[in-house]
């Protein structure tokens, strides 16, 4: 259905660094983010790191 000329803006995707702080191996996490959504991460040592890299960028674009 086409509506009345709304779109949704929709952000280039961006790549941010982040700290994983969850254990004290610090992995260093690359997140490509998109309209504050983690896409994709690496650098991190498991899956806790991308949990709390979408965490960091929803706190950060909230
Ligand atoms: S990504 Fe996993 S291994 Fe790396 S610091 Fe975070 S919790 Fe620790």
């Amino acid at each position: 259905m086409l509506t009345a000329g709304r779109r949704m803006k929709t952000e280039k995707a961006k790549t941010l660094k982040i700290i994983c702080e969850v254990c004290r191996n610090g992995c260093e996490i690359e997140a490509e983010v998109r309209d504050g959504e983690v896409l994709d991460a690496s650098g991190n040592g498991c899956i806790k790191g991308f949990i709390y890299a979408q965490q960091k960028v929803q706190e950060m674009e909230g």
